[in-house]
């Protein structure tokens, strides 16, 4: 794995790939890497050669009192596992090279950005769609690969790829979950030891929406009222929000009749956990497949 730390090197590999006809797959993160990580890397590998990650912890999208300065940072550990996984080149950029002095164009999708996460973390999804575009700009991937555990910054990213013709193809990727359902998170290395057992209320929470999904409930209070019920008899955990959504607008719906999200945000002590439930009907049965 060849390591790219500036923009015109990283520009000059990706031309280089796309003049040799190569189908280039790309993989922005954060680091910190985790198993939900080296996931997507495994499903670019099966589409795409090379195979690039990068690792950048953008500083726009957290909020002046969010976590910018303590996010964990593990490149070398990080490093062994994308070049494990089979990533040809990690791109890893220092923050004055995304944003040298005077920098200052932003890009907003409107409308989707100002909910739920968009309303409880003002200005994080101009700093994630900003991020995302440049990265996009320099590398011209032929695909980009999201995990829906961030389900509605993956469906802000499709929104922006249409809205400004770009031409990569931003493919949806699944959750990967610990053994007890917690999902994988670069933010759960900030749980105490108790907080950590307190943290799977998430996924009971979601997975007794399913059960009741099952069962033949298609109304979205009753679901957010089981929903609801699971996370607040946990004491450690504090409800940001907890709704059933339209997977394409983010809207909130009465019942499940289109693709939707059961979404949760969660504190457990100060850190802020996000987890979801995609619920897709098949056919005009009502039958719902799950992806949890
Ligand atoms: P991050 O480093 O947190 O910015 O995440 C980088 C990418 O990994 C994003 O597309 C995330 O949605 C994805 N990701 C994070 N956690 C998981 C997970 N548990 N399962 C699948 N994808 C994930």
């Amino acid at each position: 794995m060849e390591t790219i730390r500036t923009i015109d090197w990283m520009k000059q590999a990706a031309r280089q790939a796309r003049a040799e006809s190569r189908i280039i797959g790309f993989v922005p993160t954060m680091g910190a890497l985790h198993a939900g990580h080296t996931a997507l890397v495994q499903r670019a590998k099966q589409d795409c050669s090379p195979v690039i990650a990068s690792i950048f912890v953008n500083p726009k999208q957290f909020g002046p009192k969010e976590d910018f300065t303590k996010y964990p940072r593990t490149i070398e550990a990080d490093s062994g596992k994308f070049s494990a996984a089979g990533v040809d080149l990690l791109f890893l950029p220092e923050a004055t090279e995304i944003y040298p002095a005077g920098f200052g164009s932003y890009v907003t999708v409107e409308g989707l950005s100002d909910r739920l996460e968009g309303r409880s973390r003002p200005g994080h999804f101009r700093g994630v769609a900003t991020v995302v575009l440049k990265l996009l700009e320099i590398v011209q991937p032929d695909f980009a690969y999201f995990g829906r555990k961030d389900a509605q910054q993956v469906r802000i990213i499709s929104q922006m790829a249409r809205d400004l013709n770009l031409d990569t193809e931003i493919v949806v990727c699944p959750i990967v979950r610990e053994p007890d359902g917690l999902a994988l998170s670069s933010r759960n290395a900030y749980l105490s030891a108790e907080e950590r057992r307190a943290a799977t209320v998430l996924h009971r929470a979601l997975t007794a929406a399913k059960a009741e999904l099952a069962a033949g409930t298609r109304d979205s209070l009753r679901l957010q009222t089981v929903i609801r019920k699971i996370l607040e008899a946990e004491p450690l955990a504090a409800v940001d929000y907890a709704e059933i959504v339209d997977a394409d607008t983010f809207e909130p719906v009465a019942r499940i009749a289109r693709p939707c999200y059961a979404v949760l945000a969660v504190f457990m002590g100060k850190t802020r956990l996000i987890d979801n439930l995609y619920l897709e009907p098949v056919g005009d049965s009502g039958e719902l497949t799950y992806h949890l």
